[in-house]
């Protein structure tokens, strides 16, 4: 495994098992394959409904807990200084844990700068290792980079080959934010697996279109937490690094960019009351 460095000296891997849309039913099982496999750090939130199957995983994966790397997310409705504090410690007992690897605020919304001060705190406590946001376009992290005592250590913004994020990335990069992926196969979208460009680069490593991808963001300076439910696919989108890209697949890949969210974008005042009404 790989690690990066954050910017508070933290390493983390950069590659991770993502959990969102796993029900909680096979979470459990899903993070025990996963860390058998080879994966050291999970993603969760407290909206997808599973720190706690996370944590039943981490706890009977025989894996010392030092060595796993365990991200969790603030929802919206519980942003604010005194909601997020309870928040924190609420994950914490759910993930059965001491201290949480890496805590985002999940979305640029409601009192973000509160939840902000709560993390700080726990931060500060040693309950959160580091601490970063999500979902925040470049004028909300600038602005989170300025005006917050500690600057955050990671953004996890909706990054694949049809979103790339480029712009984005040159500013985490001034403000030492570590770019972070969501949703780097798209969830499927655009036909990612058959895409032409990625399945005859993947032919000639004898890899596949995911392992393109993953490979591609990896050389790209940008941190992957791909999800399956299956322990096959698990395993194959961790073996990415016994090859390289050259710098003509590379460019290639870079063409792909379409450069506009195949999800939603967060400036959509629609979306904004989406996330508002949303019940977790
Ligand atoms: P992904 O882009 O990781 O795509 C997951 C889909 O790809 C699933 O349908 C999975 O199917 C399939 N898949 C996985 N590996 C392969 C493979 N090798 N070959 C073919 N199909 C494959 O989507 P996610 O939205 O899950 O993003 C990853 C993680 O990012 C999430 O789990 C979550 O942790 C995080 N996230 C964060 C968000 C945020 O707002 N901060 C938003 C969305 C995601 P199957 O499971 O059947 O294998």
């Amino acid at each position: 495994m790989k690690y990066v460095t954050l910017n508070n000296g933290v390493h983390m891997p950069v590659v991770g098992y993502g959990v969102y849309q796993v029900a909680p039913g096979e979470c459990e099982q899903c993070v025990l394959d996963a860390i058998n496999v080879g994966y050291r750090a999970i993603d969760t939130a407290q909206s997808y409904g599973n720190e706690a199957e996370v944590g039943a995983a981490v706890a009977k994966s025989g894996v010392p807990r030092e060595d796993i790397f365990l991200t969790t997310k603030v929802w919206i409705s519980n942003a604010g200084y005194e909601k997020a504090k309870a928040s924190i410690d609420a994950s914490l007992r759910k993930l059965r844990t001491d201290y949480i690897d890496l805590l985002l605020i999940h979305q640029p919304y409601s009192d973000y700068y509160g939840t902000y001060r709560a993390m700080e705190e726990a931060y500060k406590a040693g309950k959160l290792r580091a601490i970063g946001v999500s979902n925040f376009y470049p004028d909300r992290l600038v602005d989170l980079c300025l005006y917050a005592e500690v600057t955050p250590a990671v953004n996890q913004v909706e990054t694949h080959v049809f979103f790339q994020q480029r712009e984005a990335h040159e500013v985490m990069k001034k403000y030492g934010v570590v770019h972070q992926s969501w949703g780097p196969f798209a969830e499927g979208r655009n036909d990612f697996f058959t895409n032409p460009v990625l399945t005859s680069i993947g032919k000639a490593h004898c890899k596949s279109a995911a392992q393109v991808a993953l490979r591609y963001y990896v050389q790209s300076d940008v941190v992957v937490i791909p999800k399956s439910v299956r322990k096959e696919r698990m395993a194959e989108n961790l073996d990415i690094f016994d090859f390289a890209l050259s710098d003509d697949e590379m460019r290639q890949i870079q063409a792909l960019n379409e450069e506009k969210s195949l999800f939603f974008s967060h400036y959509d005042p629609a979306i904004v009351e989406m996330m508002a009404s949303l019940k977790r």
